[in-house]
């Protein structure tokens, strides 16, 4: 028996465990409200999406949990030390639905879109300079799982792009940046800085005053990856100087409060957390498969490695 553990709606966990069901039809997923204490004992698995790390406590023979999410900070936050490994979503699809989106907003942004709106708001006919695609330096922060896919998404779509990440890369055609002198080098020829990276201490905060002052004059953001990565004073300050126009998907409160300055901020463009949802009947797959080879060969798939928070 594998318990589904989450904090969503009622109607959400009933769709998450019916998906899940049809993937891996020799199991029997239930609602971790439904176990008895004779079976919270005998889990040594456990899926979760936003669960409450009460629950968890309550299963005293957890191996690990295989979350139905990409991002697990909060999960890391919450928990104390968990003697339990936390596996996260790898998706392929995700990683191309979240290429499309980052496509999809730097072409917005490469386009002059957010001025030709202006424009028209004004009724105002003006014909600026075009740059051609291989002229835009697209820097994107984070080479991971979505980082990569989307840099060589962009790179395919004629873009001159770099990244960085912790840990040096070589990945063909993309200029790779790591360590502290790396991302100030990247800063500097961004003129679409993509934000990919994990929610971490060291992450948190990164796109501060003195980051994003290196950034070349009318650069754009596009934060795809978790709101507290950005300095939203920071960045207020920064679209009246260096920064021409923000795209954020995500906040460091969500929902974004109907009070925040950013709904209609005239260089902001504001999206409710959707550039790359979860898949369930992909990510459904993927369980399936980590759960059957879990059960076959007794192996836990590749963990976060909780000191470094991704
Ligand atoms: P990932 O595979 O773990 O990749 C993270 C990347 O960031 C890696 O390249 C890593 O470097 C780099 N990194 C981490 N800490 C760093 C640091 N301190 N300095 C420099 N580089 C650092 O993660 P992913 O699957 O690509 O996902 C990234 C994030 O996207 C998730 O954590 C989540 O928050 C967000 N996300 C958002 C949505 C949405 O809809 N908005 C959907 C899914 C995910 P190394 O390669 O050296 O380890």
């Amino acid at each position: 028996m594998i318990p589904f553990v989450s904090r969503a709606s009622q109607t959400e966990q009933d769709a998450w465990i019916a998906t899940l069901s049809k993937a891996l039809p020799e199991e029997v997923i239930v609602a971790f409200e439904t176990l008895s204490c004779e079976q919270k004992q005998a889990c040594d698995v456990a899926i979760v999406a936003n669960p409450n790390p009460a629950s968890l406590l309550e299963l005293p023979n957890l191996k690990w949990v295989h979350s139905v999410w990409a991002g697990v900070e909060g999960m890391i936050a919450e928990l104390d030390s968990p003697n339990f490994s936390i596996v996260r979503l790898v998706d392929p699809q995700l990683a191309k639905t979240m290429s499309e989106a980052v496509l999809a907003w730097s072409l917005f942004l490469h386009r002059d879109m957010p001025t030709y709106q202006a424009q028209q708001s004004r009724k105002e006919w003006h014909q600026r300079a075009m740059v051609r695609a291989q002229d835009r330096r697209i820097g994107v922060l984070g080479l991971g799982e979505l980082g990569k896919t989307s840099a060589l998404r962009l790179k395919e779509n004629g873009f001159t792009v770099a990244g960085w990440s912790r840990s040096a890369k070589n990945i063909t055609s993309i200029q790779c940046f790591d360590g502290e002198q790396g991302l100030y080098k990247l800063l500097q020829q961004s003129d679409i800085l993509v934000c990919l990276l994990p929610l971490t201490d060291q992450t948190r905060g990164l796109l501060n005053k003195t980051t994003l002052a290196c950034l070349p004059k009318n650069a754009s953001i596009i934060n795809f990856a978790r709101g507290a990565i950005i300095d939203d004073a920071a960045l207020l300050a920064a679209l009246n100087q260096n920064i021409n126009h923000a795209v954020l998907d995500v906040f460091s409160q969500e929902p974004l409060s109907s009070k925040n300055g950013y709904w209609e901020h005239p260089q902001v463009s504001v999206l409710p957390h959707i550039s790359a949802p979860t898949h369930p009947d992909s990510a459904s797959q993927i369980v399936a498969n980590h759960i059957r080879t879990y059960r076959e060969f007794g192996t836990v798939p590749q963990a976060v490695v909780l000191p470094r928070g991704y």
